[in-house]
This record gives C-alpha cells, sequence and structure tokens, in this order.
C-alpha cells in the first residue's frame, strides 16, 4: 500500500473530482503520520451532487427490483474481490486491527449487499388491503452520512437499502476514513449503477454534512454518528420536514445471569465490550454481574483482558489497534481519570496513554469497578477500550440497573437456559439484545437501530428497506 495517498474525490454525476476548498489531513493513527488529505467540499458541491442524484432518480425508481437486485449482488462480488484491499485501506485510516477489518469491512458489507439484495426480491412492492392497494417505491434523494469506526459496513448499511428500494443517494463519509468511500463508491460504478444514482461529498460535519442535512432537495437524512451530530441534523432536517433515521450512540449492558457459564460468559463481554478498541456503537460497556458471583469473576476478567495483544493493526495477531485520533485519546483518558476521581478502582488499565507501542493513539484496556450508578463512566458513551462492571442482587436489579440509561441501542444477556435469557431480553429497553454471544455481524437481515438517544428507525433487512420508500394507497 503507497505511504500517502491524492486527495479523497467527490462523485457527482458518475464523475470523479477533487473540488476546492479548505483541506483536511487524514492521518494515520498507528504512525500518527500525515496519509493524505480531503476537501471540506462545501454547499456548492452538495447541491450539484443533490441535482444530480434528483436527475437519476425518476428512471431508477422505475428500474424494475429484479435489475437493482443484480446490481447490489455485482457490487457483492466486487466487494469479495477486493475485499482484502479495502479491508487493509480502514485499518490504515482508522486503526482496526486487520482480522477484525477483514470480517467487519469486507466480508460482512459484502454479505449486507446480498442480504439486501434477497429482501429486495422479497419485499412487498404492493400489497392488497382492504380494497386498495399499496404501493412502495423509492422516495427520492437520501443523504447518508456516515461516521469512521466501521465505515464501510455503516455506508453500506444505509446505501444498500436506499438503492435497492429505487432512491438515489448522496454520501457524505467521515473525514477521518474519506478513502474507504472513495473505493466503495467506485466498487458500485465498476458495477454499473448507473450515473447520478450514487454520488459522494467529501468533508467536514459542520460544513459538508450540515449542508447536505439542510437540503431541500432530499426525501430523506440517514445518519450514523454521536447524539449531538444527530440532534443537529434533525433539526436541520426538519426545516424541510425531511424524514430522519439516526443511528446514534451507545451504552450497551452485557447481563450475565446466575446461571451462565461465567468464564464464557466474561470472556464473551470483554471481548464485545473491547471490540474495535471499544469504539464500537454496540460495544458491551457495562458488566451486569450478580453479587454472590463478584468475587469469582475477577480473575476471570483479568485473564481475558490479558489475551487483548495491542499493536499495528496490520499484524494479524494484532487484537486492538490504536485509537481513531490523538483528540478521541484525549476524551477516552479524561473519562477513565474521572471515573477514578468519582471512586472507582481500575481492575486492569492505568488510565495513562499505554507504553505498548512508541507510536500510535493506543489506551490498555480498562476495566472499572467500584463505580457509582450516576458517575459518567456508567452513564455516558466513553467509545475507547473501557468497560464498567456493575453489580446487581436479582434479576429485577439487573433489569432495572440496564435500564436506567439515557441509551439504548443493544444488550446482550448470557444464561445457562436460553428461554430464561429471552425472559429477560423481552424487559429490555434496546433495539437488539443478543444471548449468549450471537454477533450482530453474522446476521444481516435483522434490523440494527436503538431507542431512547440511540436514535430511531433500523437498518438491515426489511424495515432497513422499509424506511427509504414511500407508500401510495390506491383504491378503486
Ligand atoms: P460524529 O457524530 O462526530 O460524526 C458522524 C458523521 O457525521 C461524520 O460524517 C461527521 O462528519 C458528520 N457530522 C458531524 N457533525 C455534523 C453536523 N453538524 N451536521 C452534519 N453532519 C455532521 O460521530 P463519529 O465520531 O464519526 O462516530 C462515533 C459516533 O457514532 C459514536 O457516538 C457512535 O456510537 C456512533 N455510531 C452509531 C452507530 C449506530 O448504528 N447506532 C454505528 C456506529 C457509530
Amino acid at each position: 500500500m503507497a505511504d500517502t495517498f491524492d486527495r479523497a474525490g467527490c462523485l457527482i454525476d458518475g464523475d470523479w473530482f477533487v473540488p476546492a476548498g479548505p483541506v483536511i489531513e487524514v492521518i494515520d493513527p498507528f504512525t500518527e503520520s500525515v496519509m493524505g488529505e480531503v476537501v471540506d467540499a462545501g454547499s456548492e458541491v452538495v447541491d450539484d451532487a443533490v441535482r444530480s442524484a434528483a436527475a437519476a432518480h425518476p428512471a431508477w425508481r422505475r428500474t424494475d427490483v429484479a435489475e437493482r437486485a443484480e446490481l447490489l449482488d455485482r457490487a457483492a462480488d466486487l466487494l469479495t474481490r477486493d475485499g482484502s484491499a479495502i479491508a487493509a485501506l480502514v485499518s490504515r485510516e482508522m486503526g482496526m486491527p486487520i482480522s477484525l477489518a477483514e470480517v467487519t469491512q469486507a466480508q460482512l458489507p459484502a454479505d449486507v449487499l446480498r442480504a439486501t439484495a434477497r429482501t429486495a426480491r422479497d419485499f412487498p412492492w404492493s400489497q392488497d388491503i382492504d380494497g386498495a392497494t399499496l404501493v412502495r417505491r423509492g422516495s427520492g434523494v437520501v443523504g447518508a452520512i456516515t461516521p469512521w469506526n466501521m465505515p464501510v459496513h455503516q455506508i453500506v448499511a444505509k446505501v444498500s437499502a436506499a438503492l435497492a428500494a429505487g432512491s438515489t443517494v448522496v454520501l457524505k463519509a467521515s473525514e477521518m476514513t474519506p478513502y474507504d468511500a472513495n473505493a466503495l463508491a467506485a466498487l458500485f460504478l465498476e458495477a454499473g449503477f448507473p450515473a447520478g444514482v450514487f454520488n459522494v461529498v467529501t468533508g467536514t460535519g459542520a460544513v459538508t454534512g450540515a449542508a447536505l442535512a439542510a437540503h431541500p432537495g432530499l426525501a430523506h437524512v440517514s445518519f450514523t454518528g454521536s447524539v449531538v451530530a444527530g440532534r443537529t441534523v434533525a433539526s436541520l432536517a426538519a426545516q424541510t420536514l425531511t424524514r430522519c433515521t439516526l443511528e446514534l450512540g451507545g451504552k450497551s449492558p452485557a447481563v450475565v445471569l446466575p446461571d451462565a457459564d461465567l468464564e464464557t460468559a466474561l470472556t464473551g463481554v470483554v471481548t464485545s465490550g473491547l471490540v474495535n478498541s471499544g469504539q464500537a456503537c454496540n460495544a458491551t460497556t457495562r458488566l451486569l454481574i450478580p453479587e454472590h458471583l463478584a468475587a469469582d469473576s475477577v480473575d476471570i476478567i483479568e485473564d481475558a483482558v490479558a489475551q487483548q495483544v495491542l499493536g499495528n493493526p496490520a499484524d494479524p495477531r494484532t487484537r486492538q489497534g490504536p485509537l481513531v485520533s490523538a483528540r478521541q485519546r484525549e476524551r477516552v483518558l479524561d473519562h477513565i481519570g474521572d471515573a477514578v476521581a468519582a471512586g472507582g478502582h481500575l481492575l486492569t488499565g492505568t488510565g495513562k496513554p499505554s507504553e505498548a507501542s512508541p507510536t500510535g493513539y493506543f489506551v490498555d484496556p480498562t476495566v472499572i469497578t467500584g463505580l457509582p450508578e450516576d458517575a459518567r463512566a456508567i452513564r455516558e458513551e466513553i467509545f475507547g477500550p473501557v468497560i464498567a462492571v456493575q453489580i446487581y442482587t436479582d434479576v429485577d436489579d439487573a433489569v432495572r440497573i440496564a435500564n436506567d440509561c439515557a441509551y439504548g441501542l443493544s444488550a446482550e444477556v448470557w444464561s445457562g437456559d436460553v428461554e430464561r435469557a429471552r425472559a429477560v431480553a423481552g424487559r429490555l429497553d434496546v433495539g437488539q439484545v443478543k444471548i449468549n454471544g450471537v454477533r450482530t455481524r453474522n446476521r444481516p437481515t435483522v434490523p440494527f437501530g436503538g431507542v431512547k438517544n440511540s436514535g430511531y428507525g433500523r437498518e438491515l433487512g426489511h424495515l432497513g428497506i422499509e424506511e427509504f420508500t414511500d407508500v401510495t394507497a390506491v383504491m378503486s
């Protein structure tokens, strides 16, 4: 792979170009050196991109669904062909361990493209209800705004559904990970999506993202990112009454029930809490343990944390890479310091920059016990390798603690009895509950999304496609 890259480009109406405007450096978080640049394209470029997508929409939504599904399948095949290169690109841009990137940024998005194609073929585009025919069609231009932490998957989750629905897209990916978005858009063009159906603009959230969210030509804004930015996006979109999907943050609880296999459960939760250095919206960052098992849990948690190998994300043995930026490391260390000041005990981790590597924005995996329920580290999303342990007295107490949270994205329940786990799962105020370590990435048609501050709307599967359609009821 090249040491440095040309400036990332915009794609409008099938043509690539680098816009004029303020330049932002793209930093490799492992070497801490500049790997490329991206331009804050601004509102005029956004306007051109929306116009291109609007012009392409009427013909695109008239295409047969079989044709749209076929193109998604072709894009999946191309992503499989180029998967290793794209995974390496993501790993370089934001520090994801290459082994994780291969699975989540190549294999998973290819699976999602194929699953969306299948779902589109079976989708109820026309339904008869009470003497009316409900006709569903792609709603128009979708503004897609995505983050850096699982960048290819997050783009594909929305773009595949929008395109399957017969909508057209303007994507603004994170300014920290513009190159994988460029690579993916090139694959969509190669697959044969017509010019203007999928457009890309580059730039910051505050300028280019905000211009997209506010654009009156959109039918829908689909946003994945932080709560703060999500609120801004929703309020900008509200000015033109544009519909929104908001996939926001999380503070996901993992409830280990008393009858769970303790070692399997704790090891599983530590692994999913620290995945991608904890930079995953559904990372299990609150570990709920029954009081009588607290003492027995300590050694198991320490052993599980010791299995995290920190290092060069390009090395297949690495389990934990650097955080995405110096700023993110500072934020995470600030959270840990605050937790200690609030009375928390660091079971693992130091609260200082990790010494695992001479360069790179590393933080050691950190497990904190003894925090009061109102501590920031219990309440706020940290987005780093930090897990807070919470002790419960009985199952009702576990449910209370799990639900006592401003977020509601996802949760885990661990038990020796799946039915018992399902009963607890049904009481949790979240969009998705995983029992005994099942993984979101192995279920590419199961809807994903949150309640409360984790947002609204769903991605993936039938509901993911429905999000980007309008219904017309025709009666005779
Ligand atoms: P972020 O909110 O800073 O940025 C996300 C995207 O929004 C970027 O493209 C950014 O440029 C853009 N943006 C920022 N401010 C904007 C504004 N005012 N107007 C328009 N666009 C704007 O988030 P991030 O740091 O890139 O990502 C981390 C966050 O994303 C975490 O909170 C994480 O939980 C969340 N996330 C949620 C999901 C989910 O599916 N629920 C998945 C992954 C990440």
